[in-house]
């Protein structure tokens, strides 16, 4: 177990800046998700912290100590990949132990990690097999396995459940998730997947463009995304982004929908703040996650927005309800049962939790 520190990170490929000034800071024992869409440059972070490409400039440090000039297999990591990168012609213990037999440990050594391991990822009846006769998930054990063999400071995994099937990666994402409950290795993991960031992470690096947008809990950056973007690309269904302007009324500020003008959507979010007063009159979104939004029938006392639904979607435990609000459209996330198309209902906003963003940045504004 290992605390790492990343700092001032840059990787440049001749003109292109892969990483940009990225700081992160990662406890003993965390569970560090990178998050972000293809190209964003986390597989490129990984490899840096992997030692396997330099950086240009900036510093990886590994208990406290820098590590840029430490060979990769000096630096007490283990990597699991997308493409597990089994050897065909091994057994699964074979596999399991090569690199130990590379470093010349004995025979003892070598089986006593392996019943460890076995034991841990179920690989007990597997263990004579070759890769071919296992199944995906299967092979996805004996990958993390043989990462495992070793006891390393830091875990890495780069996309390990994205060759798998839908109910697969679940069960998968579990294991690995019991497996850092138990083990508590430090582990730094990469998807795109916010649903597999979301479930394991303890902590939440979202990236776009070599950048770091945001680091916080899952919860924190659900609820809070410093950004638009953050604001999209977590969360399914994903967050709904109302255009519009905010206005003055006696003592409280209202939002007011650019779709239908004058003759707009109009939300009521409560008393003026320090943080709103600056932005009245400027161009907003407005941001709702569809749970934030209440099914209530029409005539209830509440400050309630008329709106007809169009399109109902069951899941089975929840329905997700297409919403048309004087031109604005709204998903909502229902009970099962609830709603029927061409319905007119009386949505509750949380304004508690409902996000204002300032449309030219797309930073979030602070209340
Ligand atoms: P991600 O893992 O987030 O999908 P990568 O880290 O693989 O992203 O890549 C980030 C960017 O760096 C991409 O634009 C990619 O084309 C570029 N890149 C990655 N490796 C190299 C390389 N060896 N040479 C040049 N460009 C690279
Ligand atoms: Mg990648």
């Amino acid at each position: 177990m290992a605390s790492l520190n990343i700092r001032n990170v840059e990787k440049h490929y001749g003109d292109l800046r892969t990483l940009k000034n990225v700081n992160i800071d990662i406890e003993d024992g965390d569970f560090l998700v990178l998050l972000g869409p293809s190209g964003c440059g986390k597989s490129t972070l990984l490899s840096a912290i992997a030692g396997l490409a330099p950086v240009t400039s900036g510093e990886i440090v590994i208990d406290g100590l820098v590590v840029n000039d430490i060979e990769s297999a000096d630096r007490d990591i283990a990597m699991v990949f997308q493409s597990y990168a089994l050897y065909p012609t091994m057994t699964v213990r074979r596999n399991l132990t090569f690199g130990m037999r590379v470093r010349g440990a004995s025979r003892q050594e070598q089986d006593e990690a392996v019943k460890r391991v076995a034991a841990v990822l179920q690989l007990g009846e597997l263990l004579d097999r070759k890769p071919s006769q296992l199944s995906g998930g299967q092979r996805q054990r004996v990958a993390m396995g043989r990462a495992m063999v070793r006891q390393p400071k830091i875990f890495l995994f780069d996309e390990p459940l994205s060759n798998l099937d839908a109910k697969l990666r679940t069960d998968m994402r579990a294991e690995i998730k019991k497996l850092h409950q138990r083990e508590k290795t430090t582990t730094v993991y990469v998807t795109h997947d916010q649903i597999e960031a979301m479930t394991l992470a303890t902590k939440i690096v979202v990236m776009k463009g070599g950048e770091v947008q945001q680091i916080g809990s899952p919860q924190d950056i659900y609820e809070h995304p410093n950004n638009l973007f953050i604001a999209r690309f977590i969360g399914s269904p994903a967050m709904n982004c109302i255009a519009g302007t905010l206005e003055v009324e006696g003592p409280a500020v209202f939002f007011r929908g650019h779709s239908k003008g004058r003759d707009g959507l109009r939300i009521n979010l409560g008393p003026m703040t320090d943080g709103y007063r600056a932005f009245v009159g400027a161009a907003v979104v407005l941001g709702v996650r569809p749970e934030w939004l209440a099914y209530a029938p029409i005539g209830s006392a509440l400050d309630l927005i008329d709106a007809v639904i169009d399109v109902v979607e069951p899941t089975g435990s929840d329905n997700f309800v297409l919403l048309e609000a004087r031109g604005e459209t709204f998903m909502a996330r229902f009970a099962p049962g609830v709603g029927t198309p061409g319905q007119h209902v009386g949505l509750a906003i949380d304004i508690d939790k409902t996000l204002l963003f300032d449309a030219q940045s797309e930073q979030r504004i602070p209340r």
